[in-house]
């Protein structure tokens, strides 16, 4: 190609921001012309090219604004060690159609068990899919709201965190919330109610719920909104860590058993 066609061409790729053909404009070429493609064939090849890098970009700008706290995916979560949980309704979820229709996602159970595993996986997913992803723990998201609420930009904040398609908050239960802090919370619920999905994650059953958010008013409150579209999978069973060192032998049965039924008494 000469010079001027060349230089014309950069300058409209840039303009079109279309910066994977720009950037491999003559490999490109040389390949349409190797593998004789037609028009046709070589302006599927060149979109593709910029669609695939473009996709590339948006899934990791995606991943690192999520803040997941540690890169877990599906192919790495062993259902044959939770045979709670069916697999099928996991791949399911991973196809992100309940994100797309604004659902919750409850996951609750014993700690180790794989739900923030779970929902790291099920939250790149939504990313790979086209949706914005926002992970926060529990106690993070409450500093958060109580900070904004204190410093009177609370409801930036909410608008703020209304914003991802999907807002995951691990660790719910861990603390009980504080009675202002439960009220913020049901806020925070109500303005995603039907906009935005919720993934949560908590070591406590539905019923405890009353304990968390300080009350069994709000807890009903938030309770419902959460609820009314949603899955909910509760997993059972032991600790993943814990049963993969009594299978190294790193973990005595005999000691862990008399330590656990020292702790019941
Ligand atoms: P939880 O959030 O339920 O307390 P985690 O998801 O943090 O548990 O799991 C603890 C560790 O064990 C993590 O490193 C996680 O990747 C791993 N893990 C848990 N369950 C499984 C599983 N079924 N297959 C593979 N790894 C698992
Ligand atoms: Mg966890």
């Amino acid at each position: 190609m000469t010079t001027i066609y060349q230089d014309r061409l950069e300058h409209l790729l840039t303009r079109l921001k279309l910066t994977a053909i720009r950037e491999r404009l003559n490999n490109l070429l040389d390949e349409v012309s190797r593998k004789e493609m037609n028009f046709h064939e070589a302006l599927s090849y060149f979109c593709e090219q910029e669609v695939a890098h473009k996709d590339e970009r948006r899934i990791s700008m995606g991943m690192s604004i999520a803040k997941f706290p540690f890169t877990r995916d599906l192919d790495n979560f062993d259902f044959k060690a939770q045979p709670s949980l069916d697999p099928k309704q996991i791949h399911e979820l991973a196809t992100c159609r309940w994100v797309g229709n604004g659902d919750a996602l409850l996951l609750l159970g014993p700690p180790g068990v794989g739900k923030t595993h779970l929902a790291v996986a099920l939250g790149r997913e939504a990313i790979k899919k086209g949706y914005s992803v926002c992970f926060l723990t529990a106690t993070g998201l409450l500093t958060q709201l109580s900070n904004a609420h204190r410093e009177g930009r609370f409801d930036e904040k909410l608008i703020q965190l209304s914003k991802p398609k999907l807002l995951i908050i691990d660790e719910l239960g861990y603390l009980p919330f504080e009675r202002n802090a439960a009220n913020l919370f049901f806020q925070l619920i109500s303005k995603r109610y039907e906009k935005g999905s919720i993934l949560a994650t908590s070591n406590r059953a539905i019923g405890e719920w009353g304990m968390v958010f300080g009350d069994a008013i709000m807890a009903t409150a938030i309770l419902d909104r959460l609820l009314h579209h949603s899955h909910v999978i509760t997993i059972r069973g032991e600790s993943y860590r814990l049963k993969e060192k009594r299978k190294s032998g790193l973990i005595n049965p005999e000691i862990f058993e008399k330590k656990n039924s020292d702790l019941q008494v």
